[in-house]
């Protein structure tokens, strides 16, 4: 996989947020303030427009971090620094390799997850972000245990990933905005899970 494939990556991310901007804004409403899907708007497609820019032989690693760098700047609220940190911790993670295999991107996606865990402090089962993105990195792993190619992995990460999300449902929020509705967070998916859950759609999409 190489620079055009991560390029292509973040493009599809930015498609599906788009469509599903309203689906993640009604979402934060519920338990939030109402903002993710603008939010991701504003920050995938600041990641898209971010792209052009980079010379014509950048490599995987550089597209990364030049997209969480455009996230970093541009998305207001938790999930900016949180996705933004989490590309950009991929992007380190891979390196200056031109081409990357299947075992190089799951360490990448590995190393998303550590950022966010490092950076907003939450574990499975509080109601983030986290709860789609770990059993998707979890699923990746196994896919290439089982030799998977990228296709199988990436598929896998991203069934696993809506998993999660749907998980998030019966669970009271202790990390972010919504754990300040206490119990009242119960019953309504997670926004920033449902967000996760498409970023992993893209990759699959990419990758397929
Ligand atoms: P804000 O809540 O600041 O308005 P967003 O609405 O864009 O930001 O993002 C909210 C999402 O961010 C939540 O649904 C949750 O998934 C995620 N989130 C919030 N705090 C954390 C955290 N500490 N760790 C991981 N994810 C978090
Ligand atoms: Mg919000
Ligand atoms: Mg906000």
């Amino acid at each position: 996989m190489d620079a055009a494939f991560f390029a292509g990556w973040l493009r599809r991310a930015a498609e599906l947020i788009e469509a599903d901007s309203e689906r993640l804004t009604r979402l934060d409403a519920a338990i939030g303030d109402g903002d993710h899907g603008l939010n991701l708007n504003r920050g995938f497609s600041a990641a898209v427009a971010a792209l052009p820019a980079l010379p014509d032989d950048t490599v995987p690693g550089k597209v990364l971090i030049a997209a969480g760098r455009a996230i970093v700047s541009k998305t207001g609220g938790a999930s900016g620094p949180l996705y933004g940190g989490a590309l950009r911790a991929a992007g380190k993670a891979l390196g200056d390799a031109p081409d990357v295999d299947e075992a190089a991107l799951g360490a990448a996606l590995r190393a998303a997850l550590d950022g966010i865990q490092g950076l907003g402090q939450a574990a499975m089962g509080d109601k983030t972000m986290v709860d789609a993105l770990a059993p998707a990195v979890d699923a990746y792993e196994q896919a290439l245990r089982r030799h998977g190619d990228p296709a199988a992995c990436a598929e896998a990460a991203a069934e696993a990933a809506a998993h999660g999300a749907v998980a998030t449902v019966p669970l009271q929020a202790r990390k972010g905005r919504a754990s300040y509705l206490g119990t009242r967070s119960i019953g309504h998916e997670d926004p920033g899970a449902a967000s996760t859950v498409l970023l992993m759609r893209a990759l699959a999409d990419a990758a397929a």
